[in-house]
């Protein structure tokens, strides 16, 4: 019933102690969390290594997934521990080498007003080859588009926080960006500055420096930026935190996308479509090529995913082990 087309090598799913064949649907279209999003979930990498597959930063997606569902007031019902393990079986399972984790928690069947008092929270662990994200362009630059949307502001909501819900504001600028033939879209913050993407971090260079910005200006700090920042500084290049203006995107040297999904994606071009009175205006970042600094980020970050250099070898962990 359910094909796997776009979940490639995607065959069981573990569900509340179970796996389930990836065709056999098992919720009820009653589910509290398809009608109000609520729901809080992780999206986590796993590489080959020599020593066999390897999760990227697994705790750290875990702590963060804990947090989520305080923000959420959900229960959860599994410990770290167990949901870590839970992760490695279901990628032996699928035998996977490497994969796209999506760890879900979600008020499940019971009740539909607002206060799911009788539905319980229910865990789902599901795993599939995902590529590229922004496709064949990751390697040679993407466009983007301001949306006129702008992200929800760090004081109306805890930040560190990814639930399900407010992923519909990033459907829609994801739509829109499209709309405007461009790869993918750009937030800006209710201060005008520019956040981030609809689940993406952004990195912009300069002179040789690389800044991105922080949660002071409305966007998750995603665990690959942190990680990108560290490797950056050990690299030694010069690195800076603060607000990213508009303007400082559109001429900056360099740009890229930083998160799980999309690992390191230049940004090549951005059209300001912030203003929907006004029509939107292209700016080509630097050459149009992806920079140098980016290039040599991408492949670090490659190496440093896939066990290649030593000094990360604690932010992975191992499958079978
Ligand atoms: N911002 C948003 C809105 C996201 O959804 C994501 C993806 N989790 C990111 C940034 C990047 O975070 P990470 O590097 O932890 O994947």
């Amino acid at each position: 019933m359910f094909e796997n087309t776009n979940y490639p090598k995607a065959k069981k799913y573990w569900y509340e102690g179970k796996f389930y064949d990836w065709a056999s649907p098992v919720a009820h279209l009653m589910t509290h969390a398809l009608h109000y999003g609520t729901s809080v979930f992780e999206g986590i990498r796993a590489y080959p290594t020599d020593k066999g597959p390897a999760v990227f930063r697994l705790k750290e997606h875990i702590d963060r997934f804990e947090h989520s569902a305080d923000v959420a007031r959900m229960k959860m019902p599994y410990t770290k521990e167990q949901i870590i393990e839970t992760i490695k079986l279901t990628m032996r399972e699928n035998g996977m080498q490497s994969a796209y984790i999506r760890p879900l928690l979600f008020y499940s069947y019971g009740n539909l007003g607002l206060v799911p008092k009788a539905c319980p929270v229910e865990l789902l662990v599901a795993v599939w080859e995902w590529g590229a994200y922004l496709g064949e362009k990751a390697d040679k630059g993407v466009s983007s588009y301001i949306v006129p949307w702008r992200r929800i502001h760090h004081s109306q909501l805890d930040m560190k926080a990814k639930l399900g819900g407010l992923y519909i504001l990033s459907t829609i600028a994801g739509l829109i960006a499209r709309e405007k033939n461009c790869d993918e879209a750009i937030f800006l913050n209710l201060e005008g500055n520019v956040a981030e993407g609809p689940g993406e971090n952004l990195f912009v260079i300069k002179k040789g420096i690389l800044k991105t910005n922080d949660r002071s200006e409305s966007i998750l700090e995603g665990i690959t930026r942190t990680s990108l920042l560290e490797m950056a500084k050990d690299m030694g290049l010069k690195t800076a935190v603060g607000p990213i203006t508009r303007k400082e995107l559109f001429g900056a040297d360099e740009a890229f996308f930083s998160g799980t999904a999309v690992e390191t994606t230049p940004v090549v071009q951005v059209t300001d479509g912030s203003d929907a009175g006004r029509e939107a205006k292209t700016y080509t970042i630097g050459n149009g090529a992806i920079g140098p600094i980016t290039r040599q980020m991408r492949q670090a970050y490659q190496d440093v995913v896939r066990g290649k250099i030593a000094r990360y070898a604690k932010w992975l962990t191992l499958v079978n082990e």
